[in-house]
This record gives C-alpha cells, sequence and structure tokens, in this order.
C-alpha cells in the first residue's frame, strides 16, 4: 500500500515524511482493516513529526482523523460489515480495567495507545484499529469534511465542555485553526458570544466569518471580561494573556498536547478562583455525543485538500499559519 512514514523525527522544513510503499497492516483479533478516504492533518501529528512528542515507534506512519470503509474484519470483529464508513480517532486503545477506565476518564489511562503516534495511523491506504475504538460516522457529510471532526472536533468539544462556559456566556478561544473553528460552531449553537485571539490576519478573518463578535491578536485586551477562555496554540505564553480576561472564578482550558513553558505567574491572576487545566484526550463518550451534536447543528468544517503525498507540505502550511480552517489528505 501507499503511505507516508517517518523514519526519525525532523523539522517539518526537511520534508522528514517519505511517501512510497509500505507493508499492509495485519489484523490482531478484534481489529477491523479500513481502507482510509481521507485523513486530517493535526497539531499533534506536528508534534509528533518534529519530535515534541517523544516517539514511541519507528519507523511510523502518523494521522489520527482517518475516514474510511471496512475492508476487512480480523478474528472475532463483528461490530461492522465490511463497507460501513467508519472515523478512526487519535484514542487508539485503552486497558479497560485501571482505576480512570471504569470511571468514565478512559482519557487518562496509563496504558492508553494512540493511533499515529505509538501505531500507524491514517498517512496510508489502509488502517487496523480495534472496532470498539473507531466510529460509526453519520451518513450525508464528506469524507473530507469529517476528518477534521475525529480530534480537532472532539477536542474542540471537550475542551469547551471542561470550560465550564454557561450557555450564553462570553467565551476566548486563542489560537483559530482546525480545533477553534468547529467549537465556534457549537459556542454559537449554545448562544455563546465568542473572542478570538489570534496573531494572523487571515485567522481573525475566518473567525469574523464564523460568528465571532470580537477578535483581536494574540494579546489584545476584549471589550469585556470572560467566563472562560479556551487556548489551542502551543505557546505557554498566552496562559498569562488569557487568565487576565478571565472574570472572577474563570477557567482557562488548554486544548493542546504540546506547549512551550509557561511564563512566572503572579498569583494575582490565579486568584478569586480562577482555573487553569489542561485537555487530555478524549473518551469515546466525547466522541459520540459530539459527532450526535455535529449531524444536528449542522458542523460545516473549511477544508484544504492536500494530496497524500503532499503530507509534508500540508503540515508546512499548518506549522506556517497558512490553512483556513482544516487540512486534510485525499487518500
Ligand atoms: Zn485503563
Ligand atoms: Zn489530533
Amino acid at each position: 500500500m501507499k503511505a507516508c512514514t517517518l523514519s526519525a523525527p525532523a523539522p517539518i522544513g526537511q520534508n522528514p515524511l517519505h511517501y512510497g510503499d509500505a507493508p499492509e497492516p495485519e489484523l490482531a483479533p478484534g481489529q477491523i482493516l479500513v481502507r482510509a478516504r481521507a485523513c486530517g492533518v493535526c497539531r499533534t501529528d506536528l508534534h509528533v513529526v518534529e519530535g515534541e512528542l517523544e516517539p514511541r515507534k519507528s519507523p511510523l506512519i502518523p494521522g489520527h482523523q482517518v475516514v474510511g470503509v471496512v475492508a476487512r474484519c480480523g478474528p472475532g470483529a463483528t461490530r461492522f460489515r465490511e463497507g460501513a464508513r467508519v472515523g478512526i480517532p487519535w484514542l487508539h486503545q485503552t486497558c479497560g480495567v485501571c482505576e480512570f477506565c471504569r470511571s468514565g476518564r478512559e482519557n487518562l489511562c496509563e496504558r492508553a495507545v494512540f493511533t499515529g503516534w505509538m501505531v500507524d495511523g491514517g498517512y496510508a491506504e489502509y488502517v487496523a484499529a480495534h472496532q470498539d475504538f473507531v466510529y460509526a460516522l453519520p451518513e450525508g457529510a464528506a469524507d473530507l469534511h469529517l476528518a477534521p471532526l475525529l480530534c480537532a472536533g472532539i477536542i474542540g468539544f471537550r475542551t469547551l465542555r471542561v470550560s465550564g462556559v454557561p450557555h450564553g456566556g462570553a467565551l476566548g478561544m486563542y489560537g483559530f485553526g482546525a480545533a477553534a473553528h468547529v467549537a465556534i460552531q457549537v459556542a454559537r449553537h449554545w448562544q455563546i458570544a465568542v473572542y478570538a485571539f489570534t496573531r494572523d490576519e487571515r485567522h481573525r478573518t475566518l473567525a469574523r466569518d464564523l460568528g465571532a463578535v470580537w477578535a483581536g491578536d494574540s494579546f489584545d485586551e476584549p471589550p469585556v471580561k470572560l467566563d472562560a477562555a479556551l487556548i489551542f496554540a502551543p505557546a505557554g505564553e498566552l496562559v498569562p494573556a488569557a487568565l487576565r480576561t478571565l472574570k472572577r472564578g474563570g477557567t482557562v482550558a488548554l486544548g493542546g498536547i504540546h506547549m512551550s513553558p509557561l511564563p512566572p505567574l503572579d498569583y494575582g491572576l490565579l486568584y478569586h478562583e480562577r482555573v487553569l487545566r489542561s485537555v487530555a484526550n478524549n473518551t469515546r463518550r466525547d466522541g459520540e455525543d459530539f459527532l450526535r451534536l455535529a449531524v444536528e447543528i449542522p458542523i460545516h468544517t473549511e477544508v484544504r485538500e492536500f494530496a497524500l503525498a503532499e503530507a509534508n507540505q500540508a503540515l508546512n502550511a499548518l506549522k506556517n499559519d497558512a490553512i483556513r480552517g482544516a487540512a486534510v489528505l485525499r487518500i
């Protein structure tokens, strides 16, 4: 099969992904083989490719927002028929028995396995996944438009939920890429006023187009105090800036897996019961709740399409803030 493979992490400017032939994955019990049709490009892929996430497998095929159809069912896999459209997300598998898995917090499982980091992912024609960790996908929406929902969408939704912003409240979003451009549609559905903070004018334009009531530079002061702020950009210096915009008791939720170091914080920024918290991965429940809502709203994703062989170009464009919405590989 054709795939983009990473032998060793390197700066994306060096185009470290190699497009070529790779062996088709073998199926373990309970797994299905998916013929990928589209794979979303996530900032986490950039962290994997550049080595900000410690390498866990080499060589590796990245990618964890896979839309495809079931090509074959492995031993004991009976949940899907061949030809069913499914989505493979970041959360590849969890242990199912630890205290986190048993308390509805499988996103925190210490033995969790992640797609496109610890096992091969979707920058390839075929991907293997356990049937219990893939999503049945709604009819209607196109493969390319569904792909960014599988990580950017679900993580944006979880970040929005854990921020505790009330329906009708005021919310900041720092970084206006794939996750924010979906989360704003959920926020507006909940009558939340969104204030977008981003250094890139094109991203401010997208935020306004999607209904942000205000869009400014990363360190600008919004015209009102906010109930919560979500940070999707991997820049630690945004944390004190976001805390400064909050009302008393407000929350800053961090949606990324990697962030540059946080600067020292004045305790006054956190005092009055402001909360700073991260979001790690997501549960299957988050994914199911979100995909249901995405159909109901309905959410529209802005997509820039690349061929599978152009994965390096897609990641370079992402790094340079040159993607409006989400980058997706057509496979
Ligand atoms: Zn577990
Ligand atoms: Zn992701």
